[in-house]
């Protein structure tokens, strides 16, 4: 049986870990341990991804996978229970994403193993640094995955919560290289980077492009002092599309814009480089796990609420692995803020949800 005060309680055990990304090693520890005290096998690979299993766990298992990071602010987490919710003090986060989906997993597993149900057929996947852009997915050496269907607790809302399609993302960086000159006695022999970086940013759409597609400079650094002709500028952006046409011409709009500045400044030397983040998808509706998340949520009493993305999660990186994979809600509200919550309820309903999709794996 789903123990819900025991689901509340690992919450709170693994709410009080710090775990920022790229410091995961004390969430992973106690996890390791949680996992071998209910017969599971733990394999941590180079990058110190989780993957887990029990001795006899089938040969397709389902995957059920969690991150064990989690954003800033995020040191010294006090969650504290109010009602139905776990909050925390207001100066940092809760930690909800994604330590409510590693307690769903969990408490399920518990569940199961106080049952007396000889071996579960499930691989536990809990990655790091999934919020730093999926690097511990990137990173994750597939060959320990054998599963070939995966349930990813990464969502804001209730288990019921699935992602029905998820964008492709570019990042870009342009390095700008003019010349440098004193900017009160001789400007005429300088060449701003700056000014050119500018020139090639006003070109760009930003913001909302449509309701597929999102586009963002975000970080822009150049110059050294203020009476100096600043020489070199940088910047970073990023785009995201659900619909692969629009997504290549927001990839032209930066090629043109840039070259349409290289153009005009032929003394200057502009370098562009694109970076594919991940590859997006979208639910058409007849995957056959998606059939099996709708029967088990059906057996709870849930109905499926399907919707959009503009994020990425370790789902996309899976399924470019050939895993099909479904992102559920992870029982959390207002995710990346102090005001997060983890819903209880929700909680053990992610719990109960894993347990149903396991048992019906298993049969
Ligand atoms: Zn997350």
């Amino acid at each position: 049986m789903i123990n819900r005060d025991r689901a509340v309680q690992t919450f709170i055990d693994l709410a009080r870990i710090d775990s920022p990304s790229g410091k995961e090693d004390d969430v992973a520890r106690w996890t390791v341990a949680r996992l071998q005290a209910l017969g599971f096998t733990v394999q941590e690979d180079a990058f110190g991804n989780l993957v887990a299993r029990q001795e006899d766990s089938g040969p397709s298992p389902l995957v059920l996978s969690a991150h064990m990071d989690t954003v800033q602010p995020c040191i010294g987490i006090q969650p504290s229970i109010e009602g139905n919710l776990i909050v925390s003090d207001g100066a940092t986060i809760v930690g909800g994403d994604c330590k409510a989906g590693m307690t769903a997993i969990l408490e399920a597993l518990a569940s199961l193993q106080e049952e007396g149900v000889a071996s579960i057929p499930v691989e536990v996947f809990f990655s790091r640094q999934e919020e730093m852009g999926l690097v511990g997915a990137k990173n994750l050496d597939f060959p320990l995955l054998t599963g070939k269907q995966a349930i990813i607790f990464d969502t804001n809302g209730p288990v019921e919560t699935i992602v029905s399609g998820a964008p492709t993302h570019y990042a870009f960086n342009v390095e700008v290289v003019g010349r440098a000159a004193h900017a009160g006695a001789e400007p005429e022999k300088g060449l701003s980077a700056i000014l050119l970086a500018s020139e090639i940013i006003t070109r760009l759409s930003q913001g909302r492009i449509d309701s597929e597609t999102t586009a963002n400079v975000g970080l822009i650094e150049g110059g050294s002092v203020r009476n100096s002709v600043p020489a070199r500028a940088i910047f970073k952006g990023e785009f995201r599309s659900r619909n692969p046409e629009t997504l290549a011409k927001v990839k032209s709009m930066v090629q043109d814009s840039v070259d349409e500045v290289r153009n005009l400044h032929s003394a200057a030397t502009i370098e562009l480089e694109f970076i594919k983040e991940f590859d997006g998808y979208n639910l058409t509706g007849d995957e056959p796990l998606l059939a099996k998340v709708t029967s088990a949520l059906g057996s709870l009493g849930l109905e499926p609420q399907l919707g959009p993305t503009g994020g990425g999660t370790d789902a996309n990186i899976l399924r470019q692995h050939g895993i099909e994979s479904l992102v559920v809600g992870m029982a959390c509200r207002e995710i990346h803020t102090v005001k997060e919550v983890v819903d209880i309820t929700w909680l053990v309903n992610a719990a109960r949800f894993c347990e149903t999709m396991i048992t019906n794996h298993g049969s």
